[in-house]
């Protein structure tokens, strides 16, 4: 079972490691600005956007995520990738909207490829059903349930902006808070 939100757990060997270094050295980490900002619309679905998407693949498969969001790379674009589980082919997913959410939801620990060390409780809907364009323009519509769901929910909040800082528990914001401290002055 991998950590829930971003980060998979497992032994990496000492190049894999260094790689996942190397990936998150180029992921932009708390309190970086750019991670608050409220990122755009794609217009052009052009080379641009195959080469910004192609880059997330690559630092999402080295950094061991299961998810990442063009804010995370200094991109205010509305552009995120993700796995609907470990064995799922990353996919691309451009001017997502989450236009269902079950009621039912679950609490479970969530962790970020931009907040390192932190593991706090988010809750979020069982179940999404989420609009978006493919990298090519196409449309697409996905139903996502269990971690799927929960990993495309912790994207669109990159993508305005909001953080599993803001959704944990006041409890957990203050674990959080500590662990960021503690790295800031490490
Ligand atoms: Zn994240």
């Amino acid at each position: 079972m991998p950590e829930q939100g971003q980060v998979r757990t497992g032994e990496l060997d000492a190049q894999a490691e260094a790689k996942r270094r190397l990936a998150l050295a180029q992921i932009r980490q708390y309190p970086d600005p750019v991670l608050r900002l409220q990122a755009q619309e794609v217009e052009a679905f052009d080379g641009d956007l195959a080469q910004l998407v192609e880059r997330m693949m690559r630092l999402m498969g080295d950094a061991r995520g299961v998810g990442l969001a063009a804010n995370q790379v200094g991109i205010l674009r509305r552009v995120f990738i993700f796995q609907a589980d470990e064995e799922a082919e990353p996919r691309a997913l451009v001017n997502p909207s989450i236009v269902e959410r079950s009621d039912e939801v679950e609490l479970e620990d969530e962790g970020c490829l931009s907040l390192q060390g932190v593991l706090v409780p988010v809750e979020r809907a069982l179940r999404i059903r989420l609009e978006a364009r493919d990298a090519e323009g196409e449309p697409v519509e996905l139903e996502l349930e269990g971690l799927g769901a929960r990993v495309a929910q912790h994207e669109v909040d990159h993508l305005d902006g909001v953080l599993i800082v803001d959704r944990t528990t006041p409890e957990g914001r203050r674990e959080a808070l500590a662990v960021l401290r503690q790295s800031a002055v490490s």
